[in-house]
């Protein structure tokens, strides 16, 4: 079993490195078992039915060969280490010090989350960090200390090169290495050009910054889709040079205190919801499901709550114990109004016959047939 996954991973490292460069499955599978002293991954694949298996040291032989960008061990200057991950979609864990944190790949943000704080460090590679710290920790908090805050960004940063790594691995060649020219091309389509121009901010970018920059403006972060060989308008007097920092220099972090606590919102779409639910919870026909469905709900200065049935829906007699129960909870007073609204179809009266839907359904098709119409 264990021997079977060792072959599949060495199919998936395989599927990798055919993507990153663009070569047929097959031919990526030869150039694996080559690695490993095979002739072909056929060859390779007959001796694992006799009595070869890859052993740890040929996958990691393998894994670095493929790519040290995204296999090799991750340390950082703050001997945290992380162990290397196929799957970024992983949460792992890790320790500075005496508290524990988890870092994770969010829409390929790299967000670390530690007790009552996160921080999150944007795919762009030069956006500034955000750093939220819950409210009721915003004096303990260890973020708030600038050694730890650093020590955790740092992290991140790494963890951050590893996902740009594995999404430009789907990308061309020439899209993350310019050509002798300044060239190069961009990720999402077939243009080429040492030119390029970032719509949102009229940025004008050279071919290497955006190549450095994993095709984010460096002037405002905007993505690949807002970066363009042309300038908007195709006025080049309106766009202006765009500088990158020093090499990863991202911008300071942002710090922000927050309420996460879960809140209940008592607004009047909540509280309808309620009511509705309640109301629905004490129908016992059709009718009067149908009554609690287009009931008309509405909440009046946070008092009282004002329901208004269709009379050919919800008996007028027929006290919603529920509703009033849930509303009384609420801290609300409840107005019942009658009216008579268009009820859906005609016979109202066959509502009230049977609480099975599909019964009331064939009910109305065969009234409809016989004296009316069945449109579609
Ligand atoms: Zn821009």
């Amino acid at each position: 079993m264990k021997d079977n996954y060792r072959i599949q991973k060495l199919k998936t490292i395989a599927k990798r490195y055919a993507r990153a460069n663009r070569l047929a499955h097959s031919l990526s599978l030869d150039v694996v078992a080559k690695e490993l002293g095979f002739a072909h991954w056929n060859t390779l694949i007959g001796a694992s039915k006799a009595d070869w298996f890859p052993c740890d040291d040929d996958l990691t032989k393998i894994e670095s060969f493929i790519g040290k960008a995204f296999h090799a061990k991750r340390e950082n200057e703050t001997d945290v280490i992380l162990n290397s991950v196929d799957d970024m979609n992983q949460v792992e864990e890790g320790k500075i010090g005496e508290y524990g944190f988890r870092i994770s790949n969010f829409l390929d943000d790299a967000v670390v989350y530690g007790e009552g704080w996160t921080v999150r460090i944007p795919e762009a590679p030069l956006a500034a960090p955000f750093v939220e710290i819950e409210e009721r920790y915003a004096e303990t908090s260890p973020v708030k200390e600038p050694e730890f805050l650093k020590q955790v960004i740092d992290i991140a940063q790494v963890y951050s090169q590893q996902i740009r790594a594995r999404m430009s691995t789907d990308w061309s060649r020439r899209s993350t290495k310019p050509d002798a020219n300044g060239k190069v091309r961009h990720p999402l389509g077939k243009d080429v050009s040492d030119k390029w121009y970032c719509w949102d901010c009229d940025g004008k970018i050279t071919g290497l910054q955006i190549a450095q920059n994993l095709w984010h403006c460096p002037s405002c972060g905007a993505n690949p889709l807002h970066i363009h060989p042309e300038p908007f308008g195709s006025d080049d007097s309106e766009t202006h040079p765009v500088e990158i920092p020093e090499q990863g220099g991202r911008l300071e972090p942002i710090i922000q205190l927050v309420d996460a606590r879960l809140k209940l919102e008592l607004n009047e779409e909540n509280i309808s919801m309620l009511i509705r639910c309640a109301l629905l919870e004490e129908a016992t026909n059709t009718n009067e499901r149908l009554g609690a469905m287009l009931a008309q709900i509405s909440v009046i200065d946070n008092e009282a709550v004002y329901i208004t049935f269709d009379e050919d829906l919800w008996p007028e007699d027929k006290e919603p114990i529920q509703a009033l129960a849930v509303a009384k909870l609420l801290g609300l007073e409840v107005e019942q109004e009658v009216s008579q609204f268009t009820a859906p179809f005609a016979w109202p009266e066959l509502g009230v016959l049977t609480s099975s839907t599909h019964e009331y359904t064939k009910m109305l098709m065969d009234a409809y047939s016989e004296h009316g119409v069945i449109s579609r």
